[in-house]
């Protein structure tokens, strides 16, 4: 292996008085200050279609801070042609050039541009600084650096020859385009769904949520100044319908790299199965959808551990993560002393503008995120079953503001304890401790999902016990930690059951998606 093996890139604290601190000020103020236009970026060149749609501050709704072109029909059919256009230059070039390309791009990112990035996912997405550089910055570096390693050990993967017959693996990209669909929550996710494709030499439309426009935008500026040639990734901001049907029913559709909703990708999956005959060949399908993630605790459980899980797990990006702890199992005999230490820690949590530094939560994406989570508190305000224990307020009278929210469930099957919020609400159902084994059955059925989980016992035995019966249950499972916060290379993130294809971000599984082997054998 040549290729270095990565590191993951350290993290900046901006603690008060640092340089770091000061440079990302200094973004976050000159980013306010202007409205970038958003092009599409179709084959290279800019495009403007004039319909057009508004960035704003999750924080403070009425503060604009880029206007973004739509594409229609047309720009879609451009895209595709653009792609495919790109394609055989790109998958002909030496796989070290594709891959020093995205290498360099890690490098614009961890130094000359880290700090717009991450201001830009502060304004635009309602990160905290923290947040921000956890995603914008050192997940998506990461995301490019480790792909290119795993691409190394991929090519170099070949089979056992023998004298007189030379044997190997010629790794093709899939034949045709890759549609990648990205989500608002993660500028690294948006970032590495185009690109893991891209670096095992396919080319791509992307299209962007529409409420997490601004980073991509920069980030394929990025790639450009990093060498990537016309045409490889296309970027097209627009409706879903207008987007993804056309890409779909495209007969050089070559696979789809989707983070999102669980309906939606569900509704691709149903139009490429109708359609399954017309392609070039079957499509790949990679999915990440969603969670209804949870965190079970033992009675041997460490108490203050287990509340920083469900305080950091539950709210921090204001729950709105895949991975994000959504419900808890928490036994009778713990409860009295996790009730208090959550007020406790609940009650010190700082809400508002991402721009003061001390604020832990803030605003949700937006309007349609915040009127589906506060319809969940309102449910359990109104029916019997659950009720509100913590937060349960909400105000979107400036910034799309909820509270950090707990509902304790007296029904397991709650509906706030089995459907995904994607919000700043946990749901929490208390067990008698003699029902260990039968709540642990509770656990992996209530849900349709199977993403993350997390398991806080001391006894040895019992994690062992919930290890096993929730086998399942979760793609990513800890252990005495909280369910979010996957590392690049260290932890594979994604799940199974309705959460997805489980095709690990951030792991060599991920990119043998993105090629079609050719065996050759040749005889002498
Ligand atoms: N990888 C992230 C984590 O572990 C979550 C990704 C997502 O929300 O899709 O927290």
């Amino acid at each position: 292996i040549n290729v270095p093996k990565p590191i993951n890139e350290p993290i900046y604290d901006y603690a008060p008085g640092t340089n770091e601190r000061e440079s990302l000020k200094r973004a976050l103020a000159e980013m306010s200050e202007v409205v970038l236009d958003i092009p599409l970026v179709i084959g290279g060149k800019e495009i403007r279609t004039g319909n057009t749609g508004k960035v704003v501050m999750p924080h403070d709704h009425q503060k604009v801070m880029a206007t973004y072109q739509k594409a229609g029909p047309e720009e879609v059919q451009m895209a595709i042609d653009a792609a495919l256009a790109a394609k055989n230059d790109w998958q002909a070039m030496r796989w070290e050039e594709r891959c020093a390309i995205f290498l360099k791009a890690a490098e614009l990112l961890a130094g000359k541009y880290r700090y717009q990035l991450n201001a830009g996912a502060m304004l635009s997405a309602g990160k905290t600084a923290f947040q921000a550089e956890i995603d914008a910055a050192c997940e998506l570096i990461d995301f490019l650096r480790f792909n290119v390693y795993f691409a190394e050990q991929i090519y170099k993967n070949q089979p056992i020859s023998s004298p007189g017959v030379w044997n190997y693996l010629q790794y093709r990209p899939l034949e045709g385009f890759v549609f990648a669909v990205t989500p608002f929550n993660f500028t690294a996710i948006a970032g590495n769904l185009p690109t893991a494709p891209a670096i095992m030499g396919n080319t791509v439309v992307w299209k962007p949520a529409s409420s997490l426009v601004y980073t991509p935008y920069l980030f394929i500026r990025i790639l450009e100044e990093a060498g990537l040639p016309a045409g490889v990734i296309n970027f097209v901001p627009g409706s879903g319908a207008s987007v993804g049907d056309i890409c779909i029913a495209d007969p050089h559709l070559a696979g789809v790299h989707f983070t999102g909703s669980t309906p939606v990708f569900q509704k691709m999956w149903r139009l490429i199965g109708e359609n399954i005959a017309s392609y070039h060949a079957y499509p790949r399908l990679v999915g990440e959808t969603g969670g209804k993630d949870f965190v079970f605790a033992h009675a041997s459980a460490n108490v203050e551990e287990l509340t920083t899980a469900l305080v950091r797990g539950s709210f921090e990006y204001q729950g709105q993560k895949c991975s994000a702890a959504s419900r808890a199992y928490i036994p009778r005999s713990l409860w009295p002393q996790v009730e208090s230490l959550l007020r406790r820690d609940i009650g010190k949590i700082k809400m508002g503008p991402t721009t003061d530094f001390r604020n832990f939560v803030s605003a949700v994406i937006d309007k349609h995120a915040f009127s589906n989570i506060t319809q969940y508190i309102d449910y359990a305000k109104e029916n019997d079953g659950g009720e509100i224990l913590i937060g349960g307020g909400y105000d979107d009278s400036v910034g799309y503001y909820i509270e950090p929210t707990v509902i304790l469930a007296r029904n397991p099957h709650f509906k706030t304890m089995v459907e995904e919020i994607f919000g700043p609400v946990l749901t929490i159902y208390v067990y008698e401790d003699a029902d260990f084994d039968k709540t642990l059955e509770l656990c992996d059925t209530s849900s349709i999902y199977g993403l993350t989980g997390a398991i806080f016992a001391r006894d040895r035995q019992a994690a062992s016990v919930a290890i096993s019966r929730l086998e399942n249950a979760a793609g990513n499972f800890y252990i005495n930690d909280k369910p979010t916060g996957a590392v690049v290379g260290q932890q594979p993130f994604g799940g199974g059951r309705a959460s997805g294809t489980n095709d690990k971000a951030g792991a060599m599984s991920n990119l043998l998606r993105w090629v079609s082997p050719r065996t050759v054998k040749e005889t002498f």
